[in-house]
């Protein structure tokens, strides 16, 4: 086992990555906690221009096949808890036994942050996340009629497809203003982070409407004027000054307290209101799951445009401690291609280590590849996330120094 590159997530990163390693004849293991390979891929399902779906189960089911056929290993269904450096050699510690090996890629992705809503520990409760894997993995509706706290990128996204798989979706409101909703609760803040992503928008109308709101004048004056009852987009009303400030049941969700909210965030009082609904998602964004890179012993640093706290690493994916990688959204929040690409760099830079059986120059190309992908992404979580890239460009360069291939 000792000469196998070892890589911790079966996202479209490490699958990847495993790809290409095995193309090169390096032999791979790739360890998943899941029932099946292919990650937070499994759960997507959108159309990404009029009559081109993007279908994360058929994406992940080819990213396997081809895998398999290049004699990848998996092992499914195994967590790993630590991980350790012993002499050359990493440590990782899992349900089912200790590996070593001395290249190992974390490609562990990211999880959701919830923001706690009184009533939110009722039955029908679930982060958004979970109603996308119900619904597109294993094909179970999470109820009839649900509200989404939290109007994001991801929540609108998975809103469309709760919409598609005929789970009706009565509203995706605010969270109600408090110290862990910073940032979601404030109708301009929301506004303006939803106007970078206008693009994706169905309707021609919001698509319209966002390219006149250019100042900040004209922002306020949107979000003064938003209609409170919101504005549809795939016919769900999406609810800048609206709040959920009590989700309501005896022993399960039944519904919801909406209120109207001040352009700042306050609530109107008086405008609480009872919605009827047998499940709630709360949507608080994503955060890279990086807790193995912290075990590793990686320095991290806190870049708000790729999602939180982010092990140092640099542009071919290397951290500072050898024969450690990372790739995909554990180095920030991005979509699947971003993720399937960066799985590439890192593949390249661990058979350069390995045997040369890759060139600075294939590294270079797969580092514009990511650039590119980036640049036509589909999805963005953040609008500034190539200026959260270039923070870390430059913290590697000044912590660790400039690298050879550039
Ligand atoms: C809930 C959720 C929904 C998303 N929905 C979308 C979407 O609709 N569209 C979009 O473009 N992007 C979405 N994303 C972003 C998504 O993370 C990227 O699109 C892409 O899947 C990231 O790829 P990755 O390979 O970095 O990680 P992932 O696809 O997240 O894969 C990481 C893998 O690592 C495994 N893992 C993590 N920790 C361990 C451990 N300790 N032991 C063993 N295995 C471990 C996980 O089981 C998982 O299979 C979503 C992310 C989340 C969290």
């Amino acid at each position: 086992m000792n000469n196998k590159v070892i890589i911790i997530g079966a996202g479209p990163a490490g699958l990847a990555a495993a790809i290409t390693l095995a193309e090169k004849n390096i032999a791979v293991l790739v360890i998943d906690e899941y029932l099946y390979a292919g990650g937070r891929l499994l759960g997507q399902l959108y159309e990404e221009k009029p009559g081109t779906w993007w279908n994360g189960i058929v994406e992940s089911e080819r990213l396997v096949e081809r895998a398999k056929a290049v004699h990848v290993e998996f092992l499914l269904q195994t967590s790993v808890s630590d991980l350790e450096k012993i002499g050359q050699m990493w440590v990782i510690h899992t349900t089912k036994g200790a590996f070593r090996t001395q290249h190992l890629l974390l490609a562990t992705g990211a999880a959701e942050s919830p923001f706690p809503i009184p009533g939110w520990t009722l039955p029908g409760v679930m982060s958004v996340g979970a109603a996308q894997v119900m619904t597109n993995v294993h094909r179970v509706k999470p109820g009839k009629r649900g509200v989404i706290v939290g109007v994001n990128v991801l929540s609108s996204a998975i809103a469309m497809e709760l919409q598609l798989a005929g789970v009706h979706v009565a509203a995706i409101t605010l969270p109600p203003t408090n110290l862990l909703t910073e940032g979601y609760s404030n109708p301009l803040e929301v506004m303006t982070s939803l106007l970078h992503v206008a693009h994706m928008a169905p309707s021609p109308l919001v698509k319209i409407g966002s390219k006149l709101m250019k100042n900040d004048f004209m922002k306020k004056l949107g979000i003064t004027f938003y209609p409170k009852n919101g504005v549809k987009m795939w016919d769900i009303p999406i609810m800048l000054r609206k709040a959920v400030i009590e989700i309501v049941g005896k022993n399960q969700v039944e519904g919801v307290i909406l209120a109207t909210v001040n352009t700042d965030g306050s609530i109107v009082k008086g405008s609480e209101q009872h919605i009827k609904a047998d499940f709630i998602c709360i949507a608080g964004g994503l955060y890279p799951l990086a807790e193995l890179a912290s075990l590793a012993g990686c320095p991290f640093h806190y870049i708000e445009q790729l999602g939180g706290f982010i092990p140092l690493h640099n542009e071919q994916m290397e951290t500072n401690l050898e024969g450690l990688y990372v790739a995909g959204n554990i180095t920030g929040i991005e979509g699947a291609k971003v993720a399937l690409a960066q799985g590439e760099v890192a593949a390249l830079t661990i058979a350069q280590h390995l045997n040369g059986g890759a060139s600075n120059h294939d590294i270079k190309l797969a580092i514009q590849a990511v650039e590119k992908t980036r640049a036509t992404a589909h999805i963005q979580f953040h609008p500034e996330i190539l200026a959260g890239r270039q923070q870390m460009k430059q913290i590697w360069n000044e912590s660790v120094g400039s690298l050879s291939i550039h």
